[in-house]
């Protein structure tokens, strides 16, 4: 079957008028493919909807992920009349119809399973399904949710499922882009990007793809679109690297202001202690990013800094505090004004001086550096948040992006 998966994110749902617009995009595809479009719900709906789950303190739980994921129930239903109002023969679905089934964890649960069988005999009778992004089922017939921003996954899951020919996300910007383009008016569209340079930009803070979905597109080896649903102009191919022909030396520049750093001061210079902290992270599923560790001069005690993301500060706070007698740390204390600054490119890998030029831009700034992580293919910076915008535009400037 010559089908296609089309996702449509918050901003391009965001009313009866944006949804006529996506009715007539998917009206021009219709006539060569089967169509599953994904959508989100409407942009703003699901922070009000967790905002009504504050109030009450519901996380991860059966109720917390049963209102997440019913914004989209309202779009899905809405673009399939729109569709059928046209002539197209449409089915609205939601996550649990399909099945997309998922494991147990709420808010951030990873999908085990889609039946694709379900999903050809839909097609028996319809040329568009349009499917609920960001939602699943889970074993004991709960729905769940995918993380916020999710919905990228649930298309990239449904065009690997059905072996579907192209993979196309619909945003509200052109493509990827050199930085974010709401924080720097310069930066520009990039045609071509690896796998692995999508997923370190997703992961640093680019949301305009879910970073799960880009790890699912690599390792199925599904080529992604990301275009926007304003214009009709080409995108951002997210592809193999094999078949990048340019490897650029850097690619792009990311920020998060997600993050918080915790410091420990004045633990015992001695073998376990960081075994001991970072269990007490694991075990509380709070995810670490960087990590630095200061030795004292007297070789007795040290300090050691981290980072997580700023929505597990209280829980950390919390647990490393009611560890004190196992840990006897001296001081404990957290930021949350820090944001990490990223570059990423392939050339990286084989060029030598990126890691310096990046130091030096940032010192010619005034911005200090609170902590530093690396891989193959990005360096990452810890830096105070009031600097962001700067250390980006100064980045995006000093690497001609
Ligand atoms: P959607 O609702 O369509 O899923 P998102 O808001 O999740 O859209 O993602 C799109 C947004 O991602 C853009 O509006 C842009 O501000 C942001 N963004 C951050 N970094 C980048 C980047 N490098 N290229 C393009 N967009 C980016
Ligand atoms: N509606 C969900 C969210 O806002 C999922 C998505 O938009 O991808 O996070
Ligand atoms: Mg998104």
């Amino acid at each position: 079957m010559n089908t296609i998966v089309m996702k449509f994110g918050g901003t391009s749902v965001a009313n009866n008028e944006k949804l006529r617009n996506i009715a007539e995009i998917v009206t021009r595809e219709v006539k060569n493919h089967k169509i599953v479009v994904v959508l989100s719900a409407m942009a703003g709906e699901t922070n009000k909807l967790q905002s009504y789950l504050d109030e009450f303190g519901s996380k991860n739980s059966i109720e917390s992920d049963l209102v997440l994921t019913s914004g989209e129930q309202v779009t899905i239903g809405l673009l399939s009349a729109a569709l059928k109002n046209k002539g197209i023969k449409s089915i609205p679905l939601l996550g649990w119809q399909v099945p997309i089934i998922t494991d147990e964890s709420y808010e951030k649960a990873k999908i085990l399973k889609v039946d694709n069988n379900r999903i050809e005999k839909y097609f028996k009778e319809n040329d568009v399904i349009v499917l609920a992004g960001f939602q699943g089922i889970n074993i004991n017939g709960k729905i769940t949710s995918l993380g916020r921003g999710g919905s990228d996954t649930t298309a990239v899951a449904i065009a690997s499922a059905i072996d579907a020919q192209r993979c196309d996300i619909y945003t509200d910007v052109e493509g990827v882009f050199t930085t974010d383009p709401n924080i720097e008016k310069n930066a520009k569209k990039i045609s071509k990007l690896s796998f692995e340079e999508m997923l370190e930009m997703s992961s640093t803070g680019a949301k305009v793809l879910h970073t799960r979905s880009v790890e699912l597109a690599m390792k199925n080896n599904l080529t992604l679109q990301v275009l926007s649903s304003l214009t009709q102009n080409t995108g951002t191919l997210i592809i193999d690297e094999e078949d990048l022909i340019e490897k650029e030396i850097v690619s792009g520049v990311s920020y998060s202001k997600n993050e918080a750093k915790v410091t420990i001061s004045g633990i015992l210079d001695k073998p376990g202690i960081s075994a001991k902290i970072f269990g007490l992270m694991a075990e509380n599923n709070i995810n670490v990013d960087m990590i630095v560790q200061n030795i004292s001069q007297d070789g007795i005690f040290a300090n050691i800094t981290f980072t997580i993301n700023q929505k597990d500060h209280d829980l950390t706070k919390t647990v490393i505090e009611n560890s004190e007698k196992i840990l006897e740390y001296k001081s404990l204390s957290l930021d949350k004004n820090v944001a990490k600054i990223s570059v990423i490119g392939m050339g990286m890998m084989s060029q030598s001086g990126v890691a310096e030029k990046m130091f030096k831009t940032l010192a010619k700034n005034a911005i200090n550096i609170l902590a530093i992580s690396t891989s193959e293919i990005k360096i990452s910076v810890l830096i105070d948040e009031k600097h962001t915008n700067i250390a980006v535009k100064s980045l995006h400037e000093v690497y001609n992006l």
